[in-house]
């Protein structure tokens, strides 16, 4: 069905009309028709955040407009905060017209222009207070004109009788929650379809890349197929959307009940004929993984303060280390186990991991569990402190998870690991079920696994100390080394590309970026020689002893010299040129590195016996 006009009587409770105005201008008009509105006046709201992305965005501020009527005439209406609209009593249907500003090319939000337009119901419709629980219907209409004839729609939303599979048409929502849980795609993208599980699986592709469909198919039907297999088939949704916008160099992912936004750049996808996984596919691989193991961790097992979710301001939960670090640790896990990468690529991305959490000072500041009650207002609102002051409840919260699995595995002789405690998550929380308690986890962990852990878990999750990781990493096989850093390039997750090996290089203690052919100081590390010799983040580094300092020399500059050398650095700082003396150290070894030492230990642990053992258990 295409451009269809709805007879009023095929409208729920609440009904919404969404559809582009001007694509040009970004700007979409979206009518909301409320059947029997509050007799008292009915108040409409629009969401201040999307669950899953933890920070108060104010949808509301893009609405241009905001028009209520009746069949009799226009309606007053008032605003009452900032996102919140009271409309004069009224009796009959109400409608609600409004022109919504769409610009965020992101996965969070809502973006249009005569190539395409997407949408999250979080930006766009209304909610009718009063009625959350009401069914609606929503009519997604195209853009006027010939230029827009072939556009098609992709959503998980379900469809409403009549309306064929990705045509514009009549959908349909149980409640709000579920209106606002299924991003909407329209424009000229590809589909590549396949089948895991038993469930049917799109990826929705929009934007421009060359790539090879064919293993785009088969690898995610091996991470879909391997997940379902984990929490057990069959799949907790009927059908399955990758939404994907590639760009030039996106990135980003926000999961949903029967769906997931993605942000890729081009490079990413795997190019045609090419055999090997790049780093940068093995990026898009671990980024579907993670927003799939979603659908069941933080989709459908939850904190028990997300049911339901607060929309109107910030939602506290202790517990992201759960929900995203556990995610964050089974996502690459998912590339091994299926034999996507091998045991040598994964090692090397947890070394990465490693390195991220030890390079940042802000580890001894903030636990994982205060990480993710100030998501808020700390990590989803970094500045250039950031490494120094919070730590990541993702990156650290993945290498808890596997501390977790490995203890786990190491007290009951590999009888029980990390995947029973996600199935009893799955079993007593998942599907309609209770949400987690902010302090049930210990509790989880013994039920599921006999292993009694809750002051370690507390010390882990509450605690600023360093996970015990090389211990036991060991037991397991594979050993951790720490090294300095090979550069200001130099992620870890390898030995040292350098031949050096006689001693470790001196450092600066920062991050550094190339800019207008000088070196930008990105982050300057607490305690490190720049810190101490007053520079600064956002300085623009021109000279080292008089020397010129470039991005790509930065290095070789700083190996002629030794520990305890003073250093005279010029650098811009605003529009002014500053001096400082700096005692150059030998760089910190925080940058780290795994080897497989015993595969036959490795494989209890990342080979598909163990996925056996449990699944067959
Ligand atoms: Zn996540």
């Amino acid at each position: 069905m295409q451009n269809s006009s709805l007879a009023p009587e095929a409208a729920a409770p609440v009904h919404y009309r969404i559809r582009p105005l001007n694509p040009a201008a970004h700007q979409f008009e979206v009518t909301c028709v409320v059947a029997c509105p509050d007799p008292e006046g009915q108040r409409f709201s629009l969401p201040a955040w999307i669950p899953g992305s933890y920070m108060i965005r104010d949808f509301a501020r893009n609405i241009l407009s905001f028009d209520a009527s009746t069949g009799e005439g226009p309606v007053s209406s008032c605003k009452l905060d900032k996102q919140t609209w009271q409309c004069d009593p009224v009796e009959g249907p109400l409608s609600v017209t409004c022109r919504v500003y769409a610009w965020d090319l992101s996965v969070r939000a809502a973006h249009l222009d005569t190539s395409h337009g997407f949408f999250n119901g979080t930006s766009v419709f209304l909610r009718v207070e009063g009625s959350d629980e009401q069914a609606c219907t929503v009519e997604i209409l195209p853009p006027e004109g010939e230029a827009y004839a072939d556009w098609k729609l992709a959503t998980s939303l379900p469809r409403a009788d009549g309306t064929e599979e990705w045509q514009f048409g009549l959908y349909q929502a149980s409640n709000y929650d579920e209106l606002i849980d299924h991003p909407v795609e329209t424009g000229c993208f590809e589909t590549i379809s396949f089948e895991a599980g038993g469930t049917r699986h799109e990826l929705v592709l929009t934007g421009e890349y060359r790539t090879d469909r064919q293993r785009l198919a088969e690898d995610l039907t091996r991470i879909c197929e391997a997940q379902i297999e984990f929490f057990g088939a069959p799949a907790p949704f009927s059908r399955y959307l990758f939404l994907t916008m590639v760009t030039g160099d996106g990135y980003g992912g926000l999961e949903h009940r029967s769906s997931t936004s993605l942000l890729c750049s081009r490079k990413t996808l795997p190019a045609p004929g090419a055999l090997e996984v790049s780093a940068d596919y093995r990026n898009f691989l671990g980024l579907c993984s993670h927003e799939y193991f979603h659908s069941w961790n933080v989709k459908r097992i939850q904190p028990a303060v997300f049911r339901p979710f607060e929309l109107d301001a910030e939602c506290y939960t202790k517990l992201l280390w759960v929900f995203e670090g556990f995610t964050s640790y089974y996502d690459d896990l998912f590339l091994v186990r299926t034999g996507l990468i091998t045991t040598e690529s994964y090692l090397e991305l947890v070394g990465q991991t490693v390195t991220r959490v030890l390079r940042g000072a802000g580890r001894k500041l903030q636990s994982v569990a205060e990480s993710s009650f100030d998501a808020w207002s700390r990590f989803y609102k970094q500045d250039e402190n950031a490494s120094n002051a919070i730590v990541s409840y993702y990156a650290k919260g993945a290498l808890l998870a596997l501390c977790l699995d490995l203890h786990i595995r190491q007290e009951t002789a590999h009888q029980k690991s990390l995947d029973d405690v996600m199935a009893l998550l799955w079993r007593d929380y998942g599907q309609p079920g209770r949400g987690v308690g902010e302090n049930e986890m210990p509790e989880v962990i013994e039920r599921a696994t006999g292993v009694e852990c809750a002051s370690m878990i507390h010390d882990w999750s509450e605690g600023t100390g360093d996970l015990p990781l090389a211990g036991l990493l060991e037991v397991n096989g594979v050993r951790l080394t720490m090294r300095s850093a090979d550069g200001i390039r130099d992620q870890g997750g390898k030995p040292s590309a350098s031949r050096q090996t006689t001693r470790s290089p001196v450092s600066l203690g920062v991050v550094a970026e190339g800019k207008d052919g000088f070196v930008r100081l990105v982050v300057v590390r607490t305690g490190s020689p720049a810190e101490c010799g007053g520079l600064a983040a956002g300085d623009l580094l021109i000279a080292l002893d008089g020397m010129r300092v470039t991005a790509e020399g930065l290095d070789e500059l700083l190996s002629r010299y030794q520990p305890g050398d003073v250093v005279r650095c010029h650098a811009m700082r605003h529009d002014e040129m500053r001096e400082f003396r700096v005692e150059l150290t030998l760089g910190e070894e925080s940058t780290a590195f795994l080897d497989l030492v015993e595969p036959d230990a490795v494989t209890r642990w990342l080979g598909p016996k163990a996925a056996r053992e449990r699944a067959s258990g």
